[in-house]
C-alpha cells in the first residue's frame, strides 16, 4: 500500500506542522487500553436504575437518552464528575442523592467485576498486552520513545487503577509520567497536566501533541495550541472507525482523526517527518 492510500484511513481536519513535537500526551482508556472497554454499559444502566427511583422521573426511554448524553459530555474528565452530575439529576427529580463518591465506588465495584477476567488473564499472562490494547498503540509508543519523544499518560480513571493497568500492558518504561484521577479531584485534570508540561519545558504549541478518544483531551490540547489527534477506535470490534466518536472528536477541534495505530511505521514516519 502506498503512503497516500494509507493516509486515506486518516482524516486530516486541520493541516498542522509535523516534525517539531517533542512531547506527546496520551489518554489511557479507549486510546491505548481496552481493559475497560464497555464501561458505559455499566455506568449508564446504574444511573438509569437510580434515576428511575426518583419521585418525578421521565419515562425510561427519555431517562436513557438524558443519561447517555451527560455521561458522554463528561467522558475524559474524572469519573467523579459524572457522579456529581448523577447526584444533581437525582435532586432535580425530587430524590435525595448520596455523596457522589459513594456512586463512584459502587460503579467501580460493578466495573471491576466486568473486567476481572481481563485483568486476571493479563496478570497470569494468559493473554498478551496487545490483546487488550488499541491496535498498534503499544508499538507506536515504544517507537516514539525510541525517537526521544517524551510521552505522558493522563487519565480520568483513578490513578491506582491506571498505574496497575498500565503496568499490565508493559507501558511504564516508555512514559516520562503517568497521571490519574485523585481523591482530591479539584487538584487534578488533564488541563493541569498539559499546562504543567507546557510550562515546565517552555513549549510552543507545535512541540506538543496529544492522542485521545475523548473530547476533553482534544479541547485541552487546542487551548494551548497543541496538535490534537482524535483516536476514533471502534473498541468492541477493534477495527475501523467509531462514527459517533469521530463526530465528537471533530466537534471538539481534532486536527486529525485516526482509527487506531495499526499502521505504526507509517504513523511514526508521518508524525516525525516534516516533509510528507
Ligand atoms: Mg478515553
Amino acid at each position: 500500500m502506498t503512503d497516500s492510500n494509507q493516509l486515506n484511513e486518516f482524516e486530516l481536519i486541520h493541516p498542522f506542522p509535523c516534525g517539531n513535537f517533542k512531547f506527546a500526551l496520551f489518554d489511557f482508556d479507549g486510546t491505548i487500553s481496552l481493559i475497560r472497554e464497555g464501561w458505559q454499559k455499566i455506568m449508564v444502566p446504574m444511573m438509569i436504575e437510580l434515576l428511575l427511583q426518583t419521585p418525578h422521573h421521565e419515562d425510561e426511554p427519555e431517562i436513557t437518552l438524558i443519561t447517555k448524553k451527560f455521561v458522554a459530555e463528561l467522558t475524559g474528565k474524572q469519573t467523579i464528575y459524572q457522579m456529581i452530575r448523577l447526584a444533581e439529576e437525582i435532586s432535580k427529580r425530587g430524590g435525595t442523592p448520596l455523596e457522589p463518591l459513594e456512586y463512584k465506588n459502587e460503579y467501580n465495584e460493578r466495573l471491576l467485576k466486568r473486567i476481572k477476567n481481563r485483568i486476571d488473564d493479563l496478570e497470569q499472562k494468559r493473554i498478551t498486552p496487545e490483546t487488550m490494547a488499541v491496535p498498534g498503540s503499544i508499538e507506536f509508543i515504544k517507537q516514539l520513545h525510541a525517537h526521544n519523544i517524551q510521552c505522558f499518560l493522563a487519565s480520568g480513571t483513578d490513578e491506582k487503577y491506571v498505574l496497575h493497568e498500565a503496568e499490565l500492558l508493559g507501558l511504564p518504561p516508555y512514559f516520562a509520567g503517568i497521571f490519574g484521577a485523585q481523591d482530591d479531584y479539584k487538584n487534578f485534570s488533564k488541563q493541569i497536566v498539559i499546562d504543567g508540561i507546557i510550562k515546565k519545558y517552555s513549549l510552543s504549541g507545535d512541540e506538543f501533541i496529544s492522542f485521545g478518544d475523548g473530547y476533553v483531551e482534544i479541547e485541552n490540547t487546542k487551548s494551548v495550541s497543541g496538535i490534537a489527534v482524535g483516536v476514533a477506535t471502534n473498541e468492541a470490534e477493534r477495527l475501523g472507525i467509531d462514527e459517533w466518536k469521530r463526530n465528537r472528536l471533530i466537534a471538539a477541534g481534532a486536527d486529525l482523526i485516526i482509527p487506531d495505530f495499526h499502521r505504526t511505521d507509517f504513523l511514526v514516519n508521518y508524525f516525525l517527518n516534516q516533509n510528507h
